[in-house]
């Protein structure tokens, strides 16, 4: 069996986004709004020669009590069936909340992860991402899911701790 690598992170912030830019085709579907129940889905995917399951999460219900949970119920899941985490912020956002309570559940599963500081789209919105140092996760990744900016570094990180 192939090694998971598996996308977490809230609503929102790109990870089908990120998923497409790994498969470099259009297959998870991106929301613009959050609220659309999704399942988990697993791609086959390649990066460097390397094979690797992709486990997109997002199957979430955005109702302003239950949307905690259900973050970090879909992360929890998915973290377990990894051998590596991609957590994903969104870097113009800043880490919320649910963002640390999901940090926790990576701190406890002992997982290797790799800090994806999403919607990095410019050089001068690195500062942002900087910021992040501030989970405790290591260096944060400054990446454009949306526009490629960084994507390949932060797969090549993924990798090496795979
Ligand atoms: P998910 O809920 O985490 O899977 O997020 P999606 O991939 O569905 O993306 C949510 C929204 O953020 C969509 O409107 C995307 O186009 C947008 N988005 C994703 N990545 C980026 C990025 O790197 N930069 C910008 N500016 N927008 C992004
Ligand atoms: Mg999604």
């Amino acid at each position: 069996p192939l090694p998971v690598v598996a996308i977490v992170g809230r609503p929102n912030v790109g990870k089908s986004t990120l998923v497409n830019r790994v498969l470099r085709r259009r297959e998870a579907v991106v929301e613009d709004v959050p609220g659309v129940t999704r399942d988990r889905v697993a791609y086959e995917a390649e990066w460097a020669g390397r094979r690797f399951t992709l486990l997109d999460t997002g199957g979430w219900e955005a109702t302003p009590e239950g949307v905690f949970l259900k973050v970090a119920e879909q992360a929890e899941v998915a973290i377990e069936m990894a051998d590596a985490v991609l957590f994903v912020v969104d870097a113009m956002v800043g880490a919320t909340d649910d963002d640390e309570a999901v940090v926790r559940l990576l701190r406890r599963s002992g997982k290797p992860v790799v800090l994806v500081a999403n919607k990095v789209d410019d050089l001068h919105q690195e500062a942002e991402a900087a910021a992040l140092w501030n989970l405790g996760l290591g260096q944060p990744w400054p990446v454009s899911a949306l526009h490629g900016r960084g994507s390949g570094d932060v797969l090549d990180a993924m990798l090496d701790v795979l």
